[in-house]
């Protein structure tokens, strides 16, 4: 049975459920602070709209409501409400009469749907992608008298060559039983069309008695066809595109625990293809990922806005909370990755946090992770460089489901290409920047402000705008009348320092607005400011 354990440590300990509050080992404290991204229209020439430093996470800002905003981002409306009502099935049978425990298994995507008789005061446990069953109500330092696990059919149908060539193999109804080298016994039973599961039985326990006890249903034959046929794997969400019409009533999804012990909920084939991915970067290459976040509907997303708006006023929600519709997230095909480091005790140490994954040291993993993703279906989404045409800084662990490894390998195959510009047929004209000449600001803080920039651009791009330029003005920007001008726009602000950045971009023929048809706009100005100790915002831009 040493193989099964090898398998368990190394399966991403991808489980649904756990039960008699056996948390994954290195659970962190508390969800990142999830920052956000403005959703308003940029016209140019209009008032200002401040832009807060983007990322693509949906929620918001004020310290004390981050938490509960990033709960609400999250799990909250996930599979909460089952999983308790799980637990509850799943403790310990104190009382007497028919009690019966489910839960849905899930490791490398061979998920099965257990059912187990808890009659006579047995116990059961579900943890890490398998269940423990235990003579008696549990307690913590007894020994189960059986365990069983959900198997990829590879691993299944070694076993069962192994079992065949047993002298001890029999088989039980369909069900191959053999004794292992550890004189445990060993139930190999096929559940659903491609799923598996093996039962171990102790020696000295009647296991034909305890299999009769576990009855495997077939759970996931959803997730083994695969998604929807309904939704556009190819479809464009962004700043500038709403998510399908129809699109949530047709998709698929599966929800998944990770190491953290979050909800997640993922699109069903890009769960799989996820899964197959990450056990080919743990087997081959010692990374351990795991999912952070994927699907948030749009109605949660809606949710946050309401709150906001309720609190903090219509502006500051605007500003702050991503506008629901306008998120990759609400495909259930973006998923943001995370991963695990694996301790000299062989313990693992998450690294969840998006400051940490960013750290010079784990460039290399995210560059291996890269290399794989294509071969899996899925694509690197926000490019560095590329923030005027995505609406998103560069992000390592934003990755998007394309179900094709061709197309997946189309775009991730030449250097630089976003999606948009995949599906667009031309790659965009590259971007000359010039940030130098300050001895007020360092490189990395015009580059910062030049960021916001380009995010904001992003949205004019998906209206006929293509950027050729972005210049620093200078230093004289930072004078005390711009200081005075920027502030009596943005009156709580308090800016203290003043950036302004030239930019030329061009307009396409059949733009509509406010903007010139065809036409080369030089030299127009985007004005951020400051803060003391605050990030940039853009306050003005235009003639
Ligand atoms: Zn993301």
């Amino acid at each position: 049975m040493k193989k099964m354990t090898a398998i368990l440590l190394t399966a991403g300990m991808i489980f649904s459920l756990t039960a008699c509050g056996k948390a994954p080992a290195e659970a962190s404290a508390a969800a990142p602070a999830e920052e956000t991204a403005p959703a308003e229209e940029a016209a140019p020439a209009e008032a200002p709209a401040p832009a807060e430093e983007e990322k693509e996470q949906e929620v918001p800002a004020p310290a004390e409501e981050t938490a509960e905003a990033a709960e609400a981002a999250g799990a909250e409306e996930a599979a909460g409400e089952e999983q308790e009502a799980a637990e509850d099935e799943a403790a310990p049978a104190d009382e007497a009469g028919p009690q019966i425990a489910s839960a849905h298994l899930d490791q490398d995507g061979k998920g099965i749907d257990v059912t187990i008789d808890l009659s006579d005061g047995w116990s059961v446990e579900f943890a890490a992608g398998a269940f423990y069953l235990y003579e008696g109500p549990y307690s913590e330092d007894k020994e189960s008298t059986a365990m069983g696990i959900t198997l990829e059919k590879q691993v299944f149908e070694e076993y069962c060559e192994q079992a065949a060539a047993s002298d001890s193999c029999r088989d039980l109804d369909g069900t191959l039983v053999y004794t292992a080298d550890s004189g445990e016994n060993c139930y190999l039973v096929r559940v659903g069309e491609d799923a598996f599961m093996m039962l171990t039985v102790k020696p000295e326990t009647d296991g034909d008695a305890v299999f009769s006890r576990v009855k495997a249903q077939r759970g996931m034959d959803g997730l083994l066809t695969g998604g929807a046929e309904e939704i556009d794997y190819l479809a464009l969400v962004n700043k500038c595109n709403a998510l399908p019409e129809g699109w949530e009533d047709a998709l698929d999804t599966v929800h998944i625990t990770n190491s953290v012990g979050d909800d997640v909920e993922v699109e069903s084939k890009a769960y799989l293809a996820y899964l197959k991915m990450a056990h080919d970067l743990a087997e081959n290459d010692g990374i351990y990922t795991e999912l952070d976040s994927a699907r948030r509907s749009v109605a949660a997303q809606q949710e946050i806005m309401d709150r906001f708006t309720e609190k903090y006023g219509a502006d500051y929600a605007a500003k702050t909370v991503a506008k629901p519709g306008f998120s990759e997230h609400h495909t259930g095909l973006a998923l943001d990755l995370y991963f695990k480091t694996k301790n000299e005790d062989g313990s693992f140490s998450d690294v969840y946090y998006n400051e940490d994954m960013e750290k010079e040291e784990y460039k290399e993993t995210w560059a291996k992770i890269h290399e794989k993703l294509a071969d899996y279906g899925f694509i690197l989404r926000y490019l560095e460089g590329k923030e005027h045409i995505t609406g998103y800084r560069y992000e390592p662990w934003h990755i998007r489901y394309v179900d094709s490894p061709d197309i997946a390998h189309a775009v991730m195959d030449q250097p630089g290409l976003t999606f948009e510009e995949y599906l667009a047929g031309e790659a965009a004209p590259e971007v000359e920047i010039d940030l130098s000449g300050s001895s007020l600001y360092t490189e990395e803080e015009l580059q910062d402000a030049m960021l916001a920039i380009k995010c904001e651009f992003a949205s004019w791009q998906g209206k006929g705008c293509e950027l050729h330029s972005i210049r620093y003005a200078g230093d004289k920007a930072n004078s005390k009348q711009n200081l005075a001008w920027l502030n009596s726009l943005n009156e709580e602000a308090g800016y203290t320092q003043v950036a302004e950045f030239l930019m030329d971009y061009q307009t396409a023929a059949d733009i509509g607005g406010a903007w010139e048809p065809d036409f080369e706009y030089k030299d127009y100005q985007w004005w951020l400011a400051r803060p003391e100790g605050g990030d940039w915002e853009i306050v003005s831009w235009g003639y």
